[in-house]
């Protein structure tokens, strides 16, 4: 497919899809779990909703806010609002009023979609699909904003990337180029339209002419057999996500022919008992490491095929950017030495919605060039080749009797521990010492020694606590703040009991 983005119109999140459509128009576009539409139909019913939003008094510049389920409708939504030159305020179906509240305060959107009138403005948009609607897009550039991503982030309060369009299209071509997505992929995409990985797997598959199956809807007991049903080829995993597809792998009753040749993992590290379960039950898929940041939608990815040359590292910046590691007075540090990961590059996004000072904090031009840098609060190092490892967020880093340690490490040695299927650790804080929580049918005293096996003293916690089911957010990270109050209440329940004890001697 064309990479160079040479349309006329200039790199526009639409014009991927309607690049597509000229190509292939008969070739399939978007599938969900009730059918799917050919490159053809997904840009006429985007037409549709472009001329439905219109008639809502959507204008250029504005925002509009949809919080719908992530299906082939919420694709046709992310391109019509592209056309009317407004942007897309994708909001996950599960975000609680609350959070919806300020978001709405921030965005300003002129449209609020949620799925409860889903249905109703449906019909209206099949109405004008069957009688040909046209919108006209000549005047949308592509500094224009496509997108707002609300990401929650460290703080409580969401903050929205604004994501125009020539990032948008720059990152979306660079990862197509970097993964080798092909025209004859079928993309099997979990994750929501809300979240930047689900986002731009829709603009990746238009951009490589390939089929996308939206797959949010799916029974988690499904997964599995809808994979291999649509023939997928390519599954982006998270590491919770690849846990649960090795286990039901492990309870096929015969091994089925695979035609997965890509997996690809981000949003947090992929344990590397995990990368093999998967080898393992897929013979011959590749599993691609990557590392990213919604501020500039990717930083690195580990080429496919070089993924068992440096097997902690978690890849090379995508092309036509920079990775640089500073020091704490902005100047780069030697390779092998460890600072902050800057990201330089056209994929960087020019900042947050509406929020100057966090904004001029996280995105810094270079001093001497102005080139635009995303300062991403996370460290690492790069080696001599120029490929990155990730040591954890600035809030990962803490300190034990003086000693400098990451929860990362920690977490890491747990997962190497057989058996383990899934690690927090919760730095000190106060009277609570370095605790650990982990979900496994291991007893606490055996990981505890395990881990002593791993580490040094010093990382090793003196709590561990097993739980059945381990929290996650969303989007598969580890829920640091629910993790802490775990540990809390399992601190507090252990102090009430030695106070009972000491009473009733
Ligand atoms: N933007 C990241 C990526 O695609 C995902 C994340 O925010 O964790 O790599």
């Amino acid at each position: 497919m064309e990479q160079s983005g040479s349309s006329p119109r200039g790199p526009l999140v639409h014009t991927l899809l309607d690049d597509a459509a000229a190509e292939r128009p008969d070739a399939p576009a978007v599938r969900d779990a009730r059918g799917g539409w050919t490159y053809r139909e997904t840009v006429d019913h985007s037409h549709a909703v472009a001329a439905w939003l219109k008639g809502r008094g959507v204008r250029p510049g504005d925002r509009v806010l949809v919080q719908w389920p992530t299906d082939r409708r919420l694709a046709a939504v992310l391109y019509g609002v592209s056309r009317v030159g407004a942007a897309l305020v994708p909001i996950n179906p599960d975000t609680r009023p609350f959070q919806l509240q300020a978001i709405v305060t921030s965005a300003e959107p002129r449209l609020v979609l949620t799925a409860d009138d889903r249905d109703l403005a449906w019909k209206e948009i099949e109405d004008l699909h069957g009688s040909g609607a046209r919108v006209d897009s000549s005047g949308v550039t592509p500094e224009d904003l496509a997108v707002l991503v609300y990401t929650s982030g460290s703080t409580s309060v969401p903050k929205g990337v604004v994501e125009p369009h020539a990032q948008v299209v720059f990152a979306t071509r660079a990862l197509v180029a970097e993964l080798g997505y092909r025209a004859d992929d079928v993309v099997f995409c979990r994750f929501p339209v809300s979240w930047d990985y689900g986002l731009y797997k829709v603009l990746m598959c238009a951009a490589a002419g390939c089929e996308i199956v939206l797959a949010g809807e799916e029974s988690d007991l499904t997964l599995l057999r809808r994979i291999r049903e649509v023939g997928a080829t390519v599954v982006p995993i998270v590491p919770s996500f690849a846990t649960m597809i090795g286990k039901l792998a492990d309870r096929e009753s015969a091994p089925a022919e695979n035609r997965i040749r890509l997996f690809t993992n981000t949003g947090a590290a992929l344990a590397p008992a995990t990368a093999t379960r998967l080898r393992e039950a897929f013979p011959g898929a590749v599993v691609v490491r990557q590392y990213g940041q919604t501020e500039c939608k990717r930083i690195s990815v580990m080429p496919p095929g070089e993924e068992h040359e440096r097997p902690d590292s978690v890849g090379r910046a995508i092309r036509g950017t920079r990775v640089l590691i500073l020091d704490p007075d902005g100047d780069e540090v030697p390779a092998g030495e460890l600072g902050e990961i800057v990201a330089a590059g056209p994929h960087v996004m020019p900042g947050y919605w509406r929020e100057p000072e966090i904004s001029a904090r996280t995105f810094r031009p270079d001093p001497v060039t102005g080139e635009p840098r995303l300062h991403t609060g996370d460290f690492g190092r790069l080696d001599e080749d120029g490929y990155l490892y990730f040591h954890g967020r600035v809030d990962d880093m803490f300190k034990r009797k003086g000693i400098r340690m990451s929860t990362l490490e920690i977490e890491a040695a747990a997962m190497d521990i057989e058996g383990v299927r899934a690690a927090g650790v919760v730095p000190p804080s106060g009277d609570r010492d370095l605790a650990i929580c982990v979900e496994t049918d291991l007893a606490s005293h055996v990981v505890l020694r395990e881990l002593a096996q791993r580490l040094e003293p010093l990382k090793v916690p003196s709590l561990c606590h097993v739980v059945e089911k381990f929290p996650l957010t969303r989007h598969g990270k580890n829920a640091t703040k629910e993790l802490a109050a775990i540990i809390d209440e399992v601190v507090a329940a252990r102090a009430r009991a030695a106070t009972d004890r000491a009473a009733t001697r």
